[in-house]
């Protein structure tokens, strides 16, 4: 016979999944408006996909268009609606692109690696342009970048690093047609470069495209050719997974205004409290209400005009700052 403690706990598991297993009471429904800017586009839309990192409860997925700067669609899956909590990012978004294929819009996803495979096989043979966000990819080669730096006769990598990864931003930036062969040659010819070794061969990308270096330009830690840190920097770079990637690169819009509105999640919902999923989905409305109501706000101005800027340390620089621009006082009020 069930003794008091365990009727208890049933009820308790009970009422916590009639609570979870309730559809949100409200949904979020983008501004006809937007939808109408994305679908009159040129081109199909760009939409950025990503998940701020899930925890064991929850995923949340959100779909932003990079050009107007607003979110577009938001899902939160439970990971009791999925096998496990991995399982959320991936589900939202196939919710997400059920979403986008009952308004009839296009899309080209900029995604990171987690979901590359569904997004091969069940979009791009309907049309999709896939691309890989940069900010992730360099995030692993940065990563690399530092594990070998800690090796004996590679601790000049470390001051490679943030040309490496300027480079990897350049690669893509100086590509806006996205030829996979240009930007793998461009990004190869770094290996050349850091050994002072400026022609490539090829015809994809010769040469280096900076001009000749003369005076200070020429005064930098040059990688000895066939040092130890210059082979097993070619063995990072050169990798083929890595380079699969970079032949996929995004060559403009980037999840920037993903990582803001991820930020802006944390604002209204702090990571260290626990949220039911009717107050978590709540929470996910108001930060996307607040993007979309603040996202294209206009710059800040001195009392002279001039445009104000500010340096940032982002963790992700470790140390390295960053220029931002200041922008104006968000708003509270003027929700669209
Ligand atoms: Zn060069």
């Amino acid at each position: 016979m069930m003794d008091i403690l365990q009727m208890r706990r049933v009820r308790f598991l009970y009422n916590s999944y009639f609570l979870v297993s309730q559809p949100p009471p409200f949904a979020f429904k983008p501004a006809e408006s937007l939808l109408h800017h994305h679908a009159a586009s040129a081109y199909p839309g760009i939409v950025l996909s990503d998940s701020p990192g899930h925890c064991a409860k929850y995923g949340s997925y959100s779909l932003i268009e990079d050009r107007i700067n607003k979110v577009l669609d938001l899902q939160l899956v439970q990971s009791s609606e999925v096998p496990s909590s991995s399982w959320c990012e991936i589900e939202g978004l196939k919710r997400s692109v059920r979403f986008l294929k009952d308004q009839d819009l296009q899309l080209s996803a900029i995604t990171d690696r987690q979901v590359a495979k569904w997004v091969r096989e069940e979009l791009c043979p309907e049309g999709t342009r896939h691309f890989f966000d940069i900010w992730n990819i360099g995030k692993s080669v940065q990563k690399a970048l530092d594990a070998t730096a800690k090796e004996r006769g590679c601790e000049d990598l470390k001051l490679w690093r943030p040309a490496i990864i300027n480079h990897l931003y350049w690669t893509a930036a100086s590509t806006p047609n996205s030829d996979p062969n240009v930007m793998e040659a461009k990004w190869c010819s770094m290996v050349n470069h850091v050994q002072d070794i400026h022609e490539h061969g090829g015809t994809a990308f010769p040469h280096c495209a900076h001009p000749p270096l003369e005076g200070e330009a020429r005064e930098k830690e040059w990688l000895e050719p066939g040092s130890t840190a210059a082979f097993n920097l070619e063995g990072i770079a050169m990798r083929g997974a890595l380079v699969k990637d970079i032949r996929q690169l995004s060559p403009q819009h980037q999840t920037y205004s993903l990582e803001a509105f991820h930020s802006l999640i944390l604002h209204f919902a702090p990571k260290h409290t626990s949220f039911s999923y009717v107050g978590m989905y709540s929470r996910l409305l108001l930060a996307a209400l607040h993007f979309n109501a603040n996202g294209d706000r206009l710059m800040a101005r001195t009392s002279h005009g001039e445009p104000r800027y500010a340096v940032r340390y982002p963790w992700f620089r470790k140390g390295g700052w960053v220029i931002r621009p200041i922008k104006e006082n968000p708003t509270y009020v003027d929700f669209k």
